[in-house]
């Protein structure tokens, strides 16, 4: 089964740094624990470009997802 993934590369890495991938908000690596994260941690995500937290998956940008829109 393939997916269309975005072109962020932790979706080509065996073993990704992180559990959410920031562009579109997919599972890059499911080894790595869901964090509860505080709003100071999405805002430090945010200003990094990230439209999804790598730590819990939510939407950081509102009305602003390249890939949602797409998606369904
Ligand atoms: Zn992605
Ligand atoms: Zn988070």
């Amino acid at each position: 089964m393939t997916h269309n993934y975005c072109e962020n590369l932790n979706h080509r890495r065996p073993n990704a740094p992180v559990r959410f991938c920031p562009q579109c908000g997919a599972i890059v690596n499911m080894r790595i624990l869901k964090q509860q994260c505080s709003e100071a941690t999405h805002d430090k995500s945010r200003r990094n470009q990230n439209f999804f937290c790598v730590d819990c998956g939510v939407v950081l940008r509102k009305g602003a997802v390249p890939m949602a829109a797409t998606r369904r």
